[in-house]
């Protein structure tokens, strides 16, 4: 049963994932088949583990001395500077799963000093100039979904939050297609304001394409900054291909780049914007690109394949097939197919019978789902090309069009899960890498094999971001907990897997970006010359190194390769 009442100051209310009101508890199969194959106990339901119920409270005053606290005041208003403990508490992590675990202890550090929310653009330049002047270290905070120790405050300082003010849609521009927005408006704020521009131009309003699985509570700036890709990625692209303009503060000055959807001069500088992940300047505002919003065109289509190897084959031909690709686009490998069949109660009905009986056993097969956005039209061509390739590789339509619809549907719910598992010391994480097709089978095998090293645990995978080129693997990993030593024991198993991803030629991040987790390995996967180029970078941009600093992407790494950062 979840825990569905606690402080609304308490260290629960931190970890607690999205919407306070929402609970997602694992399914009753779910929780048969934890027990058979985890030997999670009735007794571990009983007791939750390291519920972090107490309220937040701090030994620890901010460092800051109080003759900046006020000339902050001064800047951006007496009621815009926070130092109580509970908002230090809270901008100093993010949903990493070491940042969860620390909530669990009930021991934050290190802390931010102070939360800062600017008004508008001025007093992002005024506090970035005093920080600057006074040397004291800056992390622009957005929702606070990074799982990559990106908001780790390793130097104290400010936690700049934009999203209380600098949330506004400032135009729609219908002639060319886009959009310009501050950088700290959410999700589900952005997408309804464009649902509901609606003109003659557009009767059903509008849509921004990009629903990452955090979509609820991340931000515009936040997507910008870390290159996100959401769930409908394949269609729509990823973030950096729909950024058109941007403003960004740094300590050196402002840079604005124009909105032109192409240009020839020199090299682009919204590349050096998105994936700063706060080392370079802040990002005040953004001009992206928006689609027509039509919901009631969506084609949907879903079939069942008796292996991988030709599910992905024929997601590979699918995008290469030269007649446009899905907008949502994700095959599933045997695990996660056998977990799904699980969950939604279809293993073992007469259903299942007649699909083994058909050759598409379990433990084998695995499930494509697909749909298509904007013309209609077009999406019943697509649905007719990829049906036809995924016919020759022996798939079955499986369910119509009911298995996306439900995707849509519950697609931002799983991530409520995780509380929910570790209250029963399950552990559950997942990393995402970027592969060619060539190396996707090698890749999936060989990191599927370390997760699956440790006993009782699971490995789903699938593929959901699709290129002509490659995709993503997305591996979810769930494994029993050592509850007396949950930091060591999770980072020896999660640098196993980072390192097998790096054996088997995955690329270090998709979607999350590098943050302090992935800097280890970041300077050998892009090489001497690359990093001393974007350190070059730094010190011209922050000379006094206060933008998020102490490892976000190894630029002020100097210990030796993986062991310079402790999460203790
Ligand atoms: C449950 C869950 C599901 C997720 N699913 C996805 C997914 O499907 N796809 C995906 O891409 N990611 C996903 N993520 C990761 C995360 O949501 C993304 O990295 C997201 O883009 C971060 O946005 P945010 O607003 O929460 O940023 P934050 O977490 O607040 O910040 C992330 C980094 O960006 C910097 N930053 C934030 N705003 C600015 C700004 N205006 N200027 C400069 N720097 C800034 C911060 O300093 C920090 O380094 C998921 C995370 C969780 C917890």
């Amino acid at each position: 049963m979840a825990i569905r009442s606690f402080a609304k100051n308490s260290y629960r209310s931190i970890l607690k994932w999205g919407d306070p009101h929402h609970f997602e508890e694992p399914k009753k199969r779910l929780i048969k088949y934890l027990k058979k194959n985890m030997g999670v106990t009735e007794e571990d339901f009983k007791n939750p583990h390291l519920p972090g119920l107490d309220k937040v409270k701090l030994d620890k005053l901010p460092a800051l001395p109080e003759s900046d606290i006020s000339a902050l005041k001064g800047i951006v208003g007496q009621g815009n500077v926070d130092t109580s403990d509970y908002e230090r508490v809270k901008h100093s992590l993010g949903f990493t799963y070491l940042d969860i675990v620390k909530l669990r202890l009930e021991k934050v550090e290190p802390l931010v000093d102070v939360v800062v929310y600017p008004r508008n653009e001025d007093d992002v330049i005024a506090v970035v100039k005093f920080c600057n002047e006074r040397k004291i270290a800056l992390i622009p905070f957005g929702g606070r979904s990074s799982v990559t120790r990106g908001l780790e405050p390793i130097k104290g300082g400010i936690s700049l939050d934009l999203t209380r003010h600098m949330n506004q849609v400032k135009k729609v521009n219908e002639i060319n297609c886009s959009v310009t927005v501050e950088p700290g408006i959410i999700g589900p704020a952005y997408e309804d304001y464009l649902n509901n521009y609606k003109t003659p131009l557009s009767p059903g309003g509008y849509t921004n394409g990009h629903f990452p699985q955090s979509f609820e509570y991340s931000t515009v700036g936040g997507w910008v900054v870390t290159r996100g890709a959401g769930g409908l990625s394949t269609g729509y692209g990823k973030i950096e291909d729909m950024v058109l303009g941007l403003r960004f503060v740094t300590p050196q000055g402002l840079i604005v780049t124009k909105d032109f959807p192409r240009a020839a001069t020199g090299p682009d500088l919204r590349h050096l914007v998105m994936g700063s992940e706060g080392t370079l300047g802040v990002l005040t505002e953004v001009t992206l690109k928006i689609w027509k919003f039509q919901p009631e065109n969506r084609v949907y289509f879903s079939f069942l394949f008796k292996d991988w190897e030709e599910c992905v084959i024929s997601m590979r031909e699918i995008m290469q097939g030269g007649f446009g690709f899905p907008h949502m686009f994700r095959i599933s490998d045997p695990e996660e197919t056998s977990i799904a069949f699980v969950t939604e109660g279809i293993s073992d009905t007469p259903i299942d019978k007649g699909l083994k009986m058909l050759g598409y056993k379990d433990g084998k097969r695995c499930l494509m789902l697909g749909s298509i956005e904007g013309d209609k039209d077009a999406g019943h061509l697509i649905k007719k090309k990829a049906k036809a390739i995924a016919k020759k590789h022996g798939a079955i339509s499986f369910f119509g069009s009911i298995a996306v619809k439900a995707w849509y549907k519950h697609r931002y719910n799983d991530p409520y899960l995780r509380e929910e598992l570790m209250d029963i010391k399950v552990m559950t994480d997942t990393l995402e890498t970027a592969c060619t097709w060539e190396d996707i089978p090698r890749l999936w095998a060989g990191v599927k094999k370390v997760v699956k090293a440790r006993p009782s645990s699971i490995c789903m995978v699938h593929a959901s971001h699709c290129y002509e080129n490659g995709a993503n693997l997305y591996f979810i990993f769930i494994s029993r907990m050592k509850p007396d030593d949950m930091i060591d024991d999770f980072e020896k198993y999660h640098t196993s897997i980072i390192n097998a991803i790096e054996q088997f030629g995955g690329g270090l991040s998709h979607p999350h970006g590098i943050g302090r987790m992935m800097a280890p390995w970041y300077e050998e996967y892009m090489g001497e010359t690359s990093m001393n180029l974007l350190r070059a970078i730094k010190a011209y941009l922050d000379p006094n190194n206060i933008m998020n600093p102490g490892g976000t992407l190894g630029l002020d790494f100097t210990g030796e390769r993986r062991k310079a950062f402790s999460a203790k």
